[in-house]
């Protein structure tokens, strides 16, 4: 006979055990890749005092103590940073399907890695952090950053409210770049910087 099994409903206790294991273990992550306490105490449910003490076991350092910046428009500054910024946005929405547009840590660091795996060894230096990563995609879940289509470069750029930094980075870098063309370039960057919503 092969009754079907009742369904197993494990204990609350253990239930517990195992939302805090997780939660530590995004804790350990997101400090070994450099995130702020304050984004890993949002990340994890776990207290200031955990992932203090979290932060001493995997860095060997005291936490940083201070504010955090709360919008991407205070950290993305150059076009530079804004054009790492898009890319970084671009694989993060992409991996954002469906039901699943909540911020949701796991999907924001494994957007980070594919980032960095995708940034030239010459240009890490320059590369986003964690946290910079982190604040992006929160802005992109809470309508302060959107995704906007690029005619010129035929790719998403980042969108920031509040930022000086207005259309599409990589047609001001390339336009900032070539001397004589610059006009007509910049002139095309003008007329093709009207934005296109993706969308909330
Ligand atoms: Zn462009």
């Amino acid at each position: 006979m092969n009754a079907t099994p009742p369904p197993l409903k494990r204990p609350a206790a253990d239930e517990a055990a195992q939302q805090r294991h997780d939660a530590e273990h995004l804790a350990q992550v997101m400090l070994a890749l450099g995130a702020r306490s304050a984004y890993v105490i949002a990340a994890t449910g776990l207290s200031n005092e955990q992932v203090r003490h979290w932060h001493r076991r995997v860095t060997g350092r005291q936490a940083a103590r201070g504010p955090v910046p709360y919008h991407a428009a205070s950290v993305i500054r150059t076009r530079a940073a804004q054009a790492h910024a898009s890319l970084f946005a671009a694989l993060e929405q992409q991996a954002a399907t469906g039901l699943a547009r909540g911020v949701d840590p796991w999907r924001i660091l494994q957007a980070f890695q594919r980032y960095l795996a995708l940034v030239p060894e010459a240009l890490l230096a320059q590369a986003l952090t964690i946290n910079d990563a982190w604040v992006i995609a929160r802005d992109l879940r809470g309508g302060a950053a959107t995704l906007v289509w690029c005619d010129l470069c035929q790719a998403h750029y980042l969108d920031m409210q509040g930022s000086t930094l207005s259309g599409c980075p990589v047609c001001a870098l390339y336009a900032a770049r070539v001397g004589g063309p610059r006009r007509r370039c910049a002139r095309r960057f003008v007329a093709s910087s009207e934005p296109v919503r993706t969308g909330p």
